[in-house]
């Protein structure tokens, strides 16, 4: 096992023994996850990312569900860190094409690289002429604290419009639209985004489950 890397100078945010937080790894380097969960329970986890663990190896994601890939990354950084973790993945899942892309939704045209355009372009060409249009995304957070394992669920249903509307967000935010809104993500812009996606009601979840816990 890995030692923990020494903490970072804690004088400059008073932490003292008996204010320290519990230190609880997500297993990603995106700047903008981390943000997003550091604001809701930053009062009471120390939430670090992988490069703060020195962390730098290729995780694998090679389960055939996204349960499976959130728990794979989990147990790859607790068996060799120790530490409480938790990781997350996210799919589109149509219905019209039997639930894919699914796992595959990052790398859907291309098996070595997430190129979005290209994703946008094949789910675009698969869907041509259907009727049947409905989509959802969904967010599968697996959290490992304490030695247990837990998993959260976030969804969103919608539909795959036609063509591309928008020009916020990323990824298939252009052709996914949320039902009841009658727009898609990258028209609703970010911030109603946030609030109603998958990956916020996913992390809405996860808050609740941490804020809920008796500090240990
Ligand atoms: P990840 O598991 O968060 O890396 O997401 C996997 C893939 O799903 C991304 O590469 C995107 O193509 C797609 N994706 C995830 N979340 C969103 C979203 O909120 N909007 C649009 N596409 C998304």
């Amino acid at each position: 096992m890995t030692k923990l890397p020494a903490r970072p100078d804690a004088t400059n945010n008073n932490d003292s023994p008996l204010t320290m937080k519990q230190r609880l790894v997500i297993a990603t380097n995106n700047a903008h996850k981390l943000e997003e969960i550091t604001a809701v329970v930053g009062d009471k986890f120390e939430i670090v990312s992988l490069a703060d663990i020195d962390c730098h190896e290729d995780i694998p994601e090679t389960a055939d569900t996204l349960e499976g890939n959130a728990l794979l990354k989990a147990r790859f950084v607790h068996e060799r860190y120790g530490l409480d973790v938790f990781a997350d993945d996210t799919g589109l899942e149509v219905d019209a094409l039997g639930g894919q892309p699914g796992v595959h939704t990052a790398r859907y045209a291309y098996p070595d690289r997430n190129d979005n355009e290209a994703n946008v372009d094949k789910l675009l060409h698969e869907l041509q002429g259907a009727t049947d249009r409905e989509a959802h995304f969904r967010t599968v957070i697996a959290l490992i604290i304490g030695g247990e394992e837990h998993l959260f669920e976030g969804r969103v249903d919608g539909h795959i419009t036609e063509t591309r509307r928008g020009t916020e967000g990323f990824g298939y935010d252009p052709v996914f639209s949320p039902e009841d809104t009658g727009k898609t993500f990258a028209e609703l812009g970010v911030e109603v985004k946030n609030r109603l996606s998958h990956r916020a009601r996913a992390v809405q979840k996860l808050c609740a489950f941490l804020e809920q816990l008796d500090p240990h």
